[in-house]
């Protein structure tokens, strides 16, 4: 077998939601597991989380579906709703909360009862409190509960919820302008919609903003211990859950002025003794990952050098001990070198990382 492997600590992973969990309270802890678990594999991780949560959240019906499949009995939100009116049956079938959002969604919601169905048992109501992506305007909730309740949909049945554009800057104002909107929204609701459970915070939101922490927090990227935070370290006691390695599979040694992998884009300064390791963009590493993105070979830390190929990348060795060699631990990211360290160096964010890892086999510890 090719060395090339993504290890998933679920010891890591239960460890971060429980923190999260404390650090949220007195308000209870969505898990997200959408997109497969940000590339971790959703059913390993729900499986992992399910003694512990107080519920999961995914982004649509079918990741939902795929978790009660493999035995998930824990409340589960589909964060972008129904996407057609006989999803709501299947959402009752497998009592999963559903977020309404926009007036189709209402609309479907209106058909699914005058078949004589019973509407799913939460129901989450997005409002567009300034991300303007999904979400009713704080105007339109009075017409939006005006409907609700003529569908038999009472205030125990739910929750409002609103997502935040920067949460991952501390200090942007543009959240604080959020939270504010949100409230005078719903502060302007009957007193009995007033009281109903709200739900604001991301994984950023959770660590950074403790107004926004409500009575339902969403955590998803800090979970898998990556840090969500712009400008500050992720919390110490947040730990990596996805090594991503390799190892070394040959070596050599480049005098100054030659060039190494394709479009000869790295020249050596010196005398540099390459590392070629089996991994590459194909395993969903970053094809635009620069020369200097960190590496950790055996240990020791040192740097990406050349392009990225398919299934070969190239690492600086020279300053390394001359024993690193054929057969020697690379770390591409995990907890010596973090994914957020190499999603900088690309101009990403370690959520697409974590979500674009293929081909190389995923081990669970
Ligand atoms: N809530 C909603 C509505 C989301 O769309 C997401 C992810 O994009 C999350 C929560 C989790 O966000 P994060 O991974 O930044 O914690």
């Amino acid at each position: 077998m090719r060395p090339a492997l993504a290890t998933i600590d679920l010891d890591a992973l239960v460890a971060n939601y429980r923190w999260l969990q404390e650090h949220g309270k007195p308000g209870r802890t969505l898990a997200v597991v959408k997109a497969d678990a940000y590339g971790h594999g959703a059913v390993q991780c729900a499986s992992a989380l399910a003694p512990f949560v107080d519920g999961f959240a995914v982004a649509f019906l079918e990741e939902a579906l795929t978790l009660r499949k493999n035995g998930i009995t824990a409340p589960i939100l589909v964060l972008e709703g129904c996407l057609a009116a006989d999803e709501y049956a299947a959402c009752c079938a497998h009592r999963l909360w559903t977020v309404v959002h926009c007036e189709p969604q209402l609309a479907w919601l209106e058909a699914h009862a005058r078949r004589g169905a019973p509407h799913p048992e939460r129901i989450w109501v997005k409002v567009d409190s300034g991300m303007h992506r999904l979400g009713f305007a704080p105007e339109a909730l009075s017409g939006v509960i005006a409907r609700l309740e003529r569908l038999a949909v009472e205030p125990r049945h739910l929750v409002w919820m609103t997502h935040l554009a920067c949460a991952d800057q501390p200090k942007h104002p543009h959240t604080a302008a959020q939270l504010e909107r949100f409230a005078q929204a719903l502060e302007a609701l009957p007193e009995r919609y007033a009281q109903v459970p709200r739900s604001i915070a991301n994984s950023a939101a959770l660590l950074a903003w403790p107004a926004a922490h409500g009575d339902w927090a969403r955590p998803g990227i800090a979970l898998y211990g990556a840090n969500p935070l712009a400008t500050e370290p992720l919390p110490a006691a947040l730990t990596p859950v996805m090594t991503l390695r390799s190892e070394i599979i040959a070596t050599r040694w480049i005098a100054a002025g030659e060039a190494v992998g394709y479009g000869a884009a790295f020249v050596a300064e010196r005398a540099t003794r390459v590392g070629v390791v089996a991994i590459g963009y194909g395993d969903g590493y970053p094809r635009t990952a620069p020369t200097g993105t960190p590496v950790a070979v055996a240990g020791h830390r040192t740097r990406l050098i050349g392009r990225v190929s398919m299934d070969l990348v190239t690492v600086d060795l020279t300053d390394l001990p001359e024993s690193v060699g054929v057969g020697a631990a690379v770390e591409l990211w995990g907890r010596q070198v973090l994914v957020d360290e190499v999603a900088r160096a690309v101009g990403t964010i370690g959520y697409e990382l974590l979500c674009h890892v293929r081909r190389v086999p995923m081990r669970y510890l």
